[in-house]
């Protein structure tokens, strides 16, 4: 299955060039830590988003990666619990908006319009109410209209609705999307729903893995998709690697996807040339 860079997109786990960060979590991982904004170490790669009824490339998720010298790679998952123990998540989530932002701006200066950008957001930001000042001097410094973010909060983080929603309904006023990430893992997904004003969900990879022959994960998806689609949000399925699953997350009625199929996590530069290329995109739809 050829992608536009000419080898198999799921052959490319990272365009950065994977990890070098296995086995090396704790010694010296949360010392290097706390100098790594200033030593500029943070990177981040984006992620298409597909609409599937039109085959073009909608959003980017932004991803973030540590440079650590010496290391290579270190993936988020084993520095973002760090850094929200050591208290750095918000300095961290900070630059990770201010940076997505900046390459929205110069996509839109490449000419390249209306391309949402997401950008994770932990528990520990969103509880804390300067997210929405830091979100508003971004999309300010980025002349960037707030319909062109979109913060995604996993299911599971968002542990107190009560302090979440006057956050939340604040980045609302400023026009920025929300979506749930990882739908479907947390334990109180339909509460959040209901309570939050929540813009779009996104399928969790765990049900999209074996979609083609399990029966139970078809039924999953097709009662979350029934369920959105009543609530009026849209519908994005991850870690989509298969024609063959793309073509039931079609059948069922689902919006975008995001996954290996169409790329990896990719420096800008490279999505830049993708979006440039749409026409080849089309053979990776079946
Ligand atoms: P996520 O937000 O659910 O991001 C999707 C993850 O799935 C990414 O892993 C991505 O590389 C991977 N993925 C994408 N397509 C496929 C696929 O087809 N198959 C498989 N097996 N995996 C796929 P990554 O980049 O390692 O990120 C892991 C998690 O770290 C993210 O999960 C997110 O929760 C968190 N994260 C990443 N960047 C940030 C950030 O800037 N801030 C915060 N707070 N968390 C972040
Ligand atoms: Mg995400
Ligand atoms: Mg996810």
């Amino acid at each position: 299955m050829p992608d536009s860079f000419g080898e198999p997109a799921f052959m490319k786990r990272s365009a950065s060039g994977e990890t070098g960060s296995g086995p090396v979590a704790g010694c010296g991982l949360a010392e290097a830590l706390e100098s790594a904004l200033e030593r500029e170490q943070f990177i981040l790669e984006y992620q298409p988003q597909l609409d599937l009824s039109s085959g073009r490339i909608v959003g980017a998720e932004a991803l973030i990666r540590w440079r650590l010298p010496g290391r290579g790679i270190v993936m988020p998952a084993e520095f973002i619990p760090l850094a929200e123990g050591r208290g750095r998540i918000a300095e961290i989530g900070a630059w990770v908006i201010r940076t997505a932002c900046m390459q929205s701006r110069s996509w839109r200066q490449a000419g390249i319009a209306n391309l949402r950008v997401a950008v994770n957001v932990s528990a520990v930001q969103l509880s804390r109410g300067d997210i929405v000042d830091t979100v508003a001097s971004a999309l300010a410094d980025a002349e960037l209209d707030g319909s062109g973010l979109e913060l995604e909060i996993t299911e599971g983080v968002v542990v107190d609705p009560k302090r979440a929603l006057p956050v939340l309904e604040r980045l609302q006023k400023l026009g920025v999307r929300v979506s749930i990430d990882d739908f479907g893992t947390g334990y109180s997904s339909l509460h959040y729903l209901r309570e939050m004003p929540i813009d779009s969900i996104k399928i969790d990879r765990s049900f999209i893995r074996n979609l083609t022959d399990n029966a139970q994960d078809q039924a999953i998806v097709m009662a979350i998709v029934a369920m959105a689609r009543r609530l009026g949000l849209r519908i994005i399925a991850e870690g989509v690697e298969t024609a063959d699953q793309v073509r039931i997350l079609r059948a069922l009625g689902c919006d975008e996807i995001q996954g290996y199929l169409i790329s990896p996590p990719i420096p800008a530069d490279r999505l830049t040339e993708l979006l440039r290329r749409k026409d080849k995109l089309r053979f990776l739809l079946p």
